[in-house]
């Protein structure tokens, strides 16, 4: 039988996917669940959308469009990296891809050959691992445990690039833990990749309007301006505009590198779909009280989230200031047991929990940091309260 290249062995199926269709399967089965598994936003974006699109329609040209994004498409999303500070970028920095994962796959190929090293932090968005595999990188994990907030520090960042690595990708706000870097903690870091010229950074920022307690969000170009020669920003319209069907994500950075993931596109994808473009336009360009509502609910349900994870002994959770990610390390209850099942582990933890009380969370060993689990507060508000309710007691009736 002919053989299939070896990449192909190296990519996995998701393991976030896999919680969400078992919690699919049991409330098919007729169980009563709730999901706190999927990174999904929880709303739709506005009647303006929908209008672009239905007015779109009635000029469909039916040709292909830009390899790069079309130009006005390219300046609303100009216009929204403004908005959060990021000034100074003309179209030929940017470039547009099915989703932030596109972009990011796109630029995996285009900065890395096989062997190359990317570095990133753990707990890290699972796609990082599967995408650098992928490619043929070389990974270097560089381990941010709670103890350290699941933050990286200067010193571990030095340690990492002093190894020059070709790619250095960073997440903030951060999936799974929902940290968010303060401004002096970027310049920190900011200072240590402006002593190693040879590697790319990229920033996938795609929660950058999701940042809680007036923290504000951050970006080494912030800091640094001259790093714009080598730091590639990212964005998404999936979260911030509860747009993750649309697929659409961009980037922001060098003209040389801008120029090459419109090559990859030009290979992969042609274009983004017409009425996909005039959807997102309409996005970025029109009324924002939806992801400004979104933040501030989202905030509240940190808030409540965290007075349950504080109130269970022996669960240790850093507070998350973005995203809708909480990520408790509950190791502490390995080895325990529940009606009985031996919890060994956080995939244990998080079938118990599935399995008896209808609980869907994600196994931290998915983001890389086994002691935790993910719970994405995305649910719809009612069930918030009754699902956290489950948890606790969840883990009252561990012994
Ligand atoms: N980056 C991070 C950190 C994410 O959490 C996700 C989605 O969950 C993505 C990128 C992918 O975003 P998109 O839907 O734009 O591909």
């Amino acid at each position: 039988m002919p053989q299939f290249a070896a990449r192909i062995g190296r990519a996995k199926p998701s393991a976030i996917m896999a919680v969400a269709e078992k919690a699919k399967r049991l409330k098919a089965e007729g169980h009563d669940i709730i999901s706190f598994s999927i990174g999904v936003p929880n709303f739709l974006p506005g009647e303006h959308v929908y209008a672009a699109v239905r007015e779109a329609l009635t000029k469909d040209s039916g040709q292909y469009g830009s390899n790069r994004g079309s130009d006005a498409l390219l300046d609303a999303f100009i216009e929204h990296m403004a908005q959060v500070g990021l000034t100074g970028y003309g179209r030929v920095n940017c470039a547009t891809g099915i989703g932030a994962k596109h972009v990011i796959y796109n630029l995996a190929e285009a900065l890395l050959d096989e062997g190359d090293t990317i570095a990133f932090a753990v707990p890290y968005w699972t796609s990082y691992l599967d995408i650098a595999d992928i490619v043929g990188a070389r990974i270097d994990l560089l381990p941010c445990p709670p103890e350290q907030h699941y933050k990286l520090t200067p010193a571990q960042l030095d340690a990492a690039l002093a190894k020059k690595p070709k790619v250095f990708l960073f997440n903030n706000p951060n999936n799974p833990t929902g940290m968010v870097y303060t401004r002096a903690e970027i310049d920190a870091l900011a200072d240590v990749i402006a002593k190693y010229p040879d590697t790319w950074v990229i920033t996938d920022d795609i929660y950058n309007r999701m940042v809680f307690d007036g923290i504000g969000y951050h970006n080494f170009v912030h800091s640094r301006p001259e790093l714009r020669d080598r730091v590639i920003f990212i964005d998404s319209l999936s979260k911030t505009y509860g747009m993750p069907g649309w697929r659409v994500g961009f980037m922001a950075g060098p003209e040389s590198v801008a120029a090459a993931v419109t090559t990859m596109n030009s290979n992969h994808i042609t274009n983004l779909p017409e009425m996909v473009v005039a959807a997102a336009i309409a996005a970025l360009d029109g009324p924002q009280a939806i992801p400004a509502a979104k933040c501030a609910e989202f905030q509240a349900k940190r808030d409540q989230v965290m007075a349950v994870m504080d109130s269970i002994p022996g669960i240790v959770c850093p507070k998350p200031q973005g995203a809708f990610y909480v990520f408790p390390d509950v190791s502490a209850y390995f080895g325990k047991s529940h009606d009985g099942k031996k919890i060994a582990n956080d995939i244990d933890l998080c079938n118990a929990l599935l399995e008896s009380k209808g609980v869907a969370c994600v196994p931290g060993s998915a983001f890389g940091e086994p002691r935790a689990l993910r719970i994405s507060y995305t649910c719809p508000t009612p069930q918030l309260a009754p699902g956290l309710e489950r948890f606790r007691e969840f883990f009252a009736e561990l012994n």
